[in-house]
C-alpha cells in the first residue's frame, strides 16, 4: 500500500518499467508513433505518447 509518486503508469503498450536494464523506448506500431489514432483520439497502446517501452535483448 505504499504508492511510489515517481512510478509512472505503464501503457498497455509498454513491455517494461522505465529505466529497466535492458528494455529501450520504441515507436508505438499502433499509431505509429503519432500518439493519435485516426479518429483523433490518444492512442490507447501508448497512452498518446507514441513511444513504448520495449523489452530488448532478452537473451
Ligand atoms: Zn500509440
Amino acid at each position: 500500500m505504499n504508492a511510489s509518486a515517481t512510478q509512472q503508469p505503464l501503457n498497455p503498450g509498454d513491455q517494461a518499467a522505465p529505466g529497466t536494464p535492458g528494455s529501450g523506448e520504441g515507436i508505438c506500431p499502433l499509431c505509429s508513433g503519432c500518439g493519435k489514432t485516426p479518429d483523433g483520439k490518444d492512442c490507447p497502446n501508448c497512452g498518446g505518447s507514441g513511444r513504448i517501452i520495449e523489452g530488448i535483448g532478452g537473451g
